[in-house]
């Protein structure tokens, strides 16, 4: 099937061209094809998203190695593999092999899909998380019955953190959402980062402390939980570049390492003798404000700058549509008279030759009367396109204001209208009853009559069948006109809403190609969307929706 354009004058062939070059210049981040629930939001940085993911996998793979070389360890019962230093606990055997399965697992999913079989992740992760929640709620049951822990099961910190690290796991094989596993990775990273500040200030670890190599791999798995799915749950939002993004990004680093690391500069001083304890304190507390100050200072700047260079694209956007929306006004005003001014000379043309030919009578050959036939038969087609071009541009040009329109009424009145091509044609039309909705009578009978007489003149071999049917979708009615006709090529399914598209030549079927861009803007008009689900041969179900309440 190929698009065709009507002939038509330089003026329409101007006029089009136009109309095409007002329309919108860009489409909106996400629009779904069912009017609603169309919402534009700040998608993720996909550079940023793509850092933070390979950093999920690489601190996965890390805290596979801990639990792996821990595992050695007791194997070969070599102490340094166990802990870094051999006054401090080592790792367990059981948090060895924790680390090693959720590390692991962590890494293999998010390999691409040749290199781990399709389907694996997720059993991959449930029995990941599984043992290491099995091996954590031991630790937990020792702890609770107030046993010391054996060399292999683990302490009652690291039981704690891998309880929280499996059922994450879990969560992450069994459910899509990935707000929870996020949260659940902060809260294993917290209990991490604190065991790990433990023994990064050289504090004696209490009993039932995790040993440090633990700590490090629960802190590592914490932080793949958090990035794994950096475009989802509230990563999103950090990673986004809106104002809440950027901001996240600055203060929160600054947040997680600045106490940590003056706290321990203030320790080294505290212990070297630098300083006794009241004016360290102080001291932390001046650094502590200068850091921050620094960091709002920096963030605010950024934004500062953001927010300048929005304001002005907003504005640029708003004199653009202003102009665009003048210029758009300009245009139907001149649409309409001109087409207006074209009607009268047209019919003085057809009108003449008429008279012509029918004062010469027998006296013109059969060369003059076909071409007089085919002058009066362009004059008719100019006429047509004319009042089809009024009827659009009317649209804008006179609008009355919506108000209660009962659908049966003007169901009935188009049926009306049609009544000689459906005799003709021999057509069913069937109806659902129909509501009374807030709208203009006169545009609602165009968009009904428009798409039931498509759904005549497109028809195939088959009697044609037309059904108008009707849906209550909440705060809006979606109405839908089915037919048995030719059907449309999916590819065809917007062009053909767009004024003088046609898919067929006059000579198949005539027309003019306004009829639905007619359809369109009226039903845009009353707050509503218009579609077609169509397949050739088929038939074609033509949708639009109008709101129970009016858009103010
Ligand atoms: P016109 O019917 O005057 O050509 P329309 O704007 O009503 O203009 O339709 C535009 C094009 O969409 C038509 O040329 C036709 O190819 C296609 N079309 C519209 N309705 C149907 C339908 N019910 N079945 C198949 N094709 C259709």
């Amino acid at each position: 099937m190929k698009v065709q354009h009507v002939p038509g004058s330089d003026l329409f062939e101007h006029v089009r061209e136009r109309l095409r070059s007002i329309g919108p210049r860009r489409r909106p981040a996400r629009v779904e094809r069912e009017p609603g629930a169309a919402v534009e939001v700040e998608e993720p940085a996909p550079d940023l998203v793509r850092l933070l993911c390979a950093v999920s996998r690489w601190c996965g793979a890390l805290a596979c190695l801990i639990g792996y070389h821990g595992l050695l360890g007791w194997a070969f019962d070599i102490d340094l593999l166990r802990t870094v230093d051999v006054g401090l606990p080592p790792i367990q055997g059981h948090g060895a092999l924790a680390a090693f399965l959720t590390g692991g697992a962590l890494f293999l999913v998010q390999l691409p899909t040749p290199a781990l079989p399709k389907g694996s992740r997720r059993p991959l992760l449930a029995v990941a998380g599984g043992v290491t929640t099995l091996l954590a709620l031991l630790g937990i049951l020792v702890a609770l019955g107030g046993g010391e822990p054996g060399p292999p099961i683990m302490t009652s910190v690291s039981a704690l953190a891998f309880l929280i690290v499996g059922v994450a796991l879990l969560v992450l094989a069994a459910f899509k959402d990935r707000a929870a596993p996020q949260i659940l990775g902060l809260a294993s990273g917290a209990i991490a980062i604190q065991a790990v500040a433990t023994y990064a200030y050289g504090a004696v670890p209490f009993p039932g402390q995790m040993p440090l190599y633990a700590a490090v791999a629960v802190l590592l798995v914490s932080v793949s939980l958090v990035f794994i799915r950096a475009d989802e749950g509230f990563m999103a939002k950090i990673a986004s570049n809106s104002f809440g993004g950027v901001m996240a990004r600055r203060l929160l680093p600054a947040t997680l390492l600045v106490p940590f690391v003056l706290g321990g500069l203030l320790l080294v001083g505290l212990r070297a003798g630098l300083y006794p304890l009241e004016p360290g304190l102080a001291l932390l507390s001046v650094f502590t404000i200068v850091v921050f100050v620094a960091v709002v200072w920096w963030s605010v700047n950024s934004l500062y700058r953001m927010d300048t260079q929005r304001r002005q694209a907003e504005r640029e956007l708003k004199e653009t549509a202003a102009r665009l929306s003048r210029s758009n006004a300009d245009l139907e005003q001149f649409a309409y008279v001109t087409s207006h001014d074209l009607k009268e000379p047209l019919r003085a043309i057809s009108g003449s030759v008429q008279v012509l030919q029918s004062r010469l009578g027998e006296k013109i050959g059969p060369d003059a009367e076909e071409y007089i036939r085919h002058t009066v038969d362009g004059a008719n087609r100019m006429q047509t396109l004319i009042d089809d071009l009024l009827t659009y541009s009317r649209l804008t040009t006179r609008e009355a204001p919506l108000r209660p329109t009962s659908c049966e009424e003007v169901l009935a009145e188009v049926l009306a209208n049609l009544e000689v091509p459906i005799r003709e044609s021999k057509a069913v039309v069937t109806h659902d009853p129909l509501p009374t909705v807030p709208g203009d009578p006169t545009q609602l009978l165009q968009v009904f009559q428009n798409l039931v007489s498509n759904g005549i003149k497109y028809r195939s071999e088959r009697t044609p069948k037309i059904h108008v049917g009707v849906e209550d979708r909440g705060s809006e009615w979606r109405f839908s006109v089915r037919d048995n006709g030719i059907g449309i090529a999916p590819q065809y399914a917007d062009r053909i809403f767009k004024i003088f598209q046609r898919l067929h030549t006059r000579k198949d079927y005539p027309g003019t190609g306004i009829g639905l861009a007619v359809c369109k803007k009226v039903v845009e008009r009353h707050g509503g969307k218009i579609w077609v689900e169509s397949e050739p041969e088929e038939g074609s179900t033509f949708f639009f929706t109008i709101p129970k309440a009016p858009a103010e």
